[in-house]
């Protein structure tokens, strides 16, 4: 059987590396550090995610029908995936293998 909170944590880690890749090149920080509000972006999403209704049986929030996120939020993390998606596979080629298959499941209602 699956476990849905193993499945949960690698979604935060997929959000915690795609939010470090759009910091990096936006925001420009020392050490690898992230800025103010993309620290902002990352604590709201993981909260979201931890209390994610649909649990397991999601797909990615990208298309859930349920959209938990304000919209402003909502708008914040798909402007950092469309930065960032396109370099994850190179990346976290393994996180970016899961999100893909994960994003194949059909959306549950
Ligand atoms: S958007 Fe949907 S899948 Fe994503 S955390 Fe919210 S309820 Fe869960
Ligand atoms: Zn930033």
């Amino acid at each position: 059987m699956k476990n849905p909170d193993s499945r949960l944590k690698r979604e935060q880690k997929t959000l915690e590396a795609m939010i470090k890749i759009y910091c990096e090149s936006k925001h420009r920080l020392p050490n690898g550090q992230l800025c103010e509000d993309c620290g902002r972006v990352l604590g709201y999403a993981a909260g979201k995610t931890a209390a994610c209704p649909l649990k397991d049986t999601k797909t990615t929030c990208k298309r859930c029908h349920v959209h938990c996120y304000s919209p402003d939020m909502r708008e914040k993390v798909r402007e950092i995936m469309r930065h960032s998606g396109p370099k994850m596979a190179l990346r976290h080629p393994v996180l970016s293998f899961f999100h893909v298959l994960d994003s194949l499941k059909s959306p549950k209602r």
